[in-house]
């Protein structure tokens, strides 16, 4: 058992749950034990040795002044640091104590631009969850971000939106109320998603009654029903919230000064999966590099660069709001001078958010208040930029509006008159602030000025007064003041000279006339300090008390910032402005898609998708730009819901409810979770969720199964998203088969992305035609990939041999009256199950006509049958009372009350009965 001081340091880190614990001895911060392991690791230190009643302790430390940087990096890496502090004791010894716990989620001074929330979540404690995603809600959701002050606060109805709004915010902690913290799901959900770290939070702090409490002291009583903060949950998680930065930051909690209650109702539905397949703010690969939001960001500004990410992973179904958004963006676009201009500007602005919650919370200081100023004074240069141009009756010209500009001048009047231009780092040495500002420091400071004028004159004076050459007059530290004289005329001073050190060259003397000046001046220091010091507290106090006009201000800037940001984009790369429609459509003249056609000479592509074509079947070769072309319709579609141009010559947007894509599971894969599985919750969410108002982009569906339930799958949820949800949707399929869907479904069309084939040889056009294609080209890719020529060259005779049977036996056999083996088939060029009879050689042959199936074939009214599911009455007759049945279980499946994931244990019932 250790004792002294490791024995202390390992008692204290047994009280606090916190990752690390900081220990005060003397001038140092150490770490003992694992910890200095841990720390040294992180931080590159040097680990030493601590011995301690014969055992050794590894140690490392940080000096006092430098915890600060340590913290933060530490804190940043996601571990919770506790910090115990030294105080001295009543009988003059000491003793330490945890003092606060520095957490990813309540770290004030960070080093980077990004918002850093802390969210809290919280659901009915004895719901038992479950649901399509694990987790079932509803759940009272608190975002705060302690370095601005923004509070979020919102109820949210499933796990899905859940895990949307949790990876849009991207938390830095993550508290889970008490029925979650246990809860697999949720974990995993953040384990998967997040980058965030866990922590565990005194259950009692969630309880409601404790949570409003908390709430209620902080914005007081009525700013709860103001800003419609009404759940319950919502309420536990924002008083959680708000005791959690209550306990662990110290003084934190007084940034928090703003109170929002949203609503999701104006947003666009963009799921967990869609923002990350989307990639608009990091790649699936993980890089911010060729994400969205970096091809498009030319902001200058921190607050800027937040909103405009913001604004990307927030898009919006208010038209006029987007509609005004759009004319600031085409009127900055318009007028390249100002916008130049009023960026150039801009690139001057601190972070008034953050200096704002900096001010409230305490811990500004004189440079901090110097930023603020220099912000300030950028308003009137803002509005000069904008006077007069073509910007002035645009929506730009409103941002500004909401600022109070009187106030801000008021405020910033007063910080030029009062700080000094180059201030020290402490707040206590004086020098903070300028002449003129106050009369009582600027007595101190006259009376300061007489003494230390009075003490440059001295050696002047002493020279002459008695004849002596080689007299300076200094102070340091140890001496004071002192006359100082050299060596060869010290025997000539007069007597009242005490002599108080001899150097080398030269003797030190003092006076008592000296020494008075000397107390006077450290006097009028000192109270020049204290004075100080409070002045500047005021000063502090008054700019945290006016935090609202400086976020006001930040606001204002961030706006004008974003939005020159998407017109600098927009004007350097031909972007257009979309028209916005209330109508069911997306029409897209010659698009492109944002972040592609940067690195590529990109080939542009038309879309139309409205009331009479809604869905299409996209098919082509491998590589050769499905996915591209689908993403870029997401992307064209989100970005105008951003307000921003779009990647085309023109495009006209009809407003989507929400944007929903499934794409191959790449990273999914990484993560060990079974792709399959995976695409299949994917599916149903979208089929859950989308609407005849949402965008649906599908890259395959069913391939991570067999060729039959993948087909069966991807034909119903076909059927399904046409028939029933009727959702604008894109499909890229490798299953050649279901393009006959459009001739069954009338919303249904085929566009395939063309390639140029001579000799052999597969060009890529990138040209997106309608029809599909007459081929799949694995083999050709096998080809490309090196596969041996005798593979490729067998490969290419049984790919033709299957396409002209063009049926899939859907297995399950009957007694044929001729040798051969009547079979049921699901003929896919018409969705219907068929009788067919195996032909000596092989060939599946339709019964009545003994010619390969093919849907050509078929009139029109048996086409229209087979598509509602009836089997023609010719194949009933041929088949066995268990085909039939299936056939009837097939024939009374309701598609609108059928999930795929059950669909896909029916498909997989009636094999087993057809076997
Ligand atoms: P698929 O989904 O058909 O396999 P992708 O969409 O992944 O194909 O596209 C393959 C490659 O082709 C991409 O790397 C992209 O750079 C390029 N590409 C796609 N569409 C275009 C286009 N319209 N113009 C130029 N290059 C394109």
């Amino acid at each position: 058992m250790a004792t002294g001081i490791v024995g202390e340091f390992l008692d204290l880190k047994a009280e606090t749950d916190a990752d690390l614990l900081a220990m005060q001895c003397g001038d140092f911060y150490e770490f003992f034990a694992e910890d200095a392991e841990t720390v040294a690791d992180e931080l590159d230190l040097k680990v030493s040795k601590k011995s301690s009643h014969g055992s050794s302790y590894p140690m490392a430390g940080v000096p006092l002044s430098e915890l600060t940087p340590y913290l933060k990096s530490l804190v940043e890496r996601g571990y919770r640091v506790a910090v115990a502090d030294q105080y001295e004791t009543d009988d003059g010894g000491h003793a330490r104590e945890v003092t606060r716990v520095v957490t990813p989620g309540t770290l004030l001074e960070t080093s980077d631009d990004d918002a850093r929330y802390l969210a809290t979540v919280v659901r009915d404690d004895d719901d038992g969850g479950g649901g399509a995603l694990g987790f079932d809600g509803p759940y009272g959701v608190a975002f705060a971000d302690v370095t601005t002050g923004r509070f979020l606060v919102t109820d949210i109805a499933d796990g899905s939106d859940l895990r949307a709004e949790l990876y849009r915010f991207d938390p830095a902690e993550i508290l889970p109320g008490p029925a979650l913290r246990n809860d697999d799901d949720f974990l995993a959900t953040v384990r998967d998603d997040l980058s965030g770290s866990v922590s565990v939070f005194d259950a009692e702090a969630f309880a409601p009654g404790r949570a409003a409490h908390a709430v209620r002291e902080r914005f007081g009583s009525e700013t709860a029903d103001s800003v419609g903060l009404d759940s319950e949950l919502a309420t536990r998680a924002a008083g959680a919230a708000l005791s959690y930065v209550d306990e662990t930051g110290a003084g934190v909690l007084a940034s928090m000064t703003r109170l929002t209650a949203y609503e999701n109702t104006d947003h666009v539905d963009v799921d967990a999966t869609t923002q990350r397949n989307l990639e608009l703010t990091e790649t699936m690969r993980g890089d911010t590099e060729g994400s969205l939001f970096e091809t498009i960001d030319h902001t200058v500004t921190a607050a800027g660069g937040r909103l405009l990410r913001e604004w990307l992973t927030r898009p919006r179904r208010d038209r006029d709001a987007l509609d005004r958004r759009l004319d600031s963006v085409e009127a900055l676009a318009g007028a390249t001078l100002a916008r130049d201009r009023l960026r150039e500007v801009l690139g001057d602005a601190y972070d008034l958010e953050r200096l704002a919650a900096r001010a409230t919370s305490g811990s500004a200081g004189a440079h901090e208040l110097l930023s603020v100023r220099d912000t300030l004074a950028l308003l009137p240069a803002l509005a000069d930029a904008i006077d007069g141009t073509p910007l002035a009756d645009s929506p730009v010209a409103t941002a500004l509006r909401d600022v109070d500009r009187e106030r801000a001048r008021d405020r910033y009047d007063e910080l030029a008159e009062a700080l000094a231009e180059d201030p020290p780092k402490t707040k206590t040495q004086g020098g903070l602030l300028q002449k003129g500002y106050d009369d009582e420091l600027d007595e101190l400071i006259s009376r300061h000025e007489e003494v230390t004028e009075w003490l440059d004159g001295l050696a002047d004076r002493e020279k002459r007064r008695h004849g002596l050459s080689h007299v300076t007059v200094d102070r340091n530290k140890t001496d004071g003041y002192y006359i100082q004289v050299g060596k060869s005329v010290a025997d000539g001073v007069p007597e009242h000279y005490r002599e108080i050190k001899t150097l080398k060259n030269s003797k030190r003397f003092v006076t008592d006339e000296l020494e008075e000046r000397e107390r006077e001046v450290m006097r009028l220091e000192e109270a020049r300090g204290e004075l100080e010091y409070e002045l500047f507290e005021a000063l502090r106090e008054r700019v945290a008390a006016d935090a609202e006009l400086l976020q006001d201000a930040g606001r204002a800037l961030a706006e004008i910032d974003a939005l020159a940001s998407l017109a600098t984009h927009a004007a350097g790369n031909d972007w257009t402005r979309p028209e916005l429609t209330d109508e069911r459509r997306l029409s897209v003249d010659a698009g492109r898609h944002p972040v592609v056609e940067r690195t590529t000479d990109f080939v542009p592509n038309d879309l139309e998708l409205d009331a009479e074509r809604g869905f299409l079947i996209v098919t082509g070769p491998n590589m050769s730009g499905k996915s591209t072309y689908m993403r870029q319709a997401a992307l064209i579609q989100l970005l105008a819901q951003a307000g921003s141009f779009v990647p085309a010559r023109a495009a006209t947007v009809g407003l989507a409810d929400g944007i929903y894509t499934r794409v191959g599971a790449l990273d999914e894969l990484a993560q060990g979770r079974s792709t399959f599985m995976v695409e299949m919750q994917e599916l149903s969410n979208i089929l859950h969720s989308a609407t005849e108002d949402s965008l649906v982009i599908l890259d395959e569906v069913g391939r991570g199964t067999a060729t039959y339930d993948g087909i069966s799958i991807a034909w119903a949820a076909t059927e399904y998203l046409h028939n029933e949800v009727r959702a604008r949707t894109l499909f890229a399929t490798h299953y050649h088969e279901l393009t006959t869907l459009a001739d069954h479904l009338p919303r249904v069309a085929n566009v395939h992305v063309a390639v140029d084939e001579r000799d052999d040889e597969v060009t890529f056009l990138r040209t997106v035609r309608e029809g599909p294609t007459n081929r799949s080209y694995g083999v050709h890719v096998a080809d490309l990939a090196g596969v041996p020529e005798p593979v490729v060259g067998r490969a290419d005779e049984v790919l033709d041999r299957l396409r002209e049977e063009k049926a899939i036996e859907a297995k399950g056999s009957g007694g044929g009256g001729d040798g051969g083996t009547t079979q049921a088939v699901f003929d896919l060029s018409s969705g219907s199950f068929e009788s067919g009879r195996d032909d000596p050689d092989g060939t599946v042959s339709d019964s009545g006509t003994g010619r390969p199936a093919r849907n050509g074939d078929r009139n029109a009214e048996e086409s229209r049958a087979a598509a509602d599911g009836a089997p023609s009455a010719r194949s009933e007759a041929a088949l066995d009372p268990t085909a039939r049945e299936v056939i009837e279980a097939v024939n009374d499946v309701d598609l609108a009350e059928t999930t795929p994931v059950d669909l896909l244990a029916r498909v997989r019932e009636w094999q087993e009965q057809l076997e």
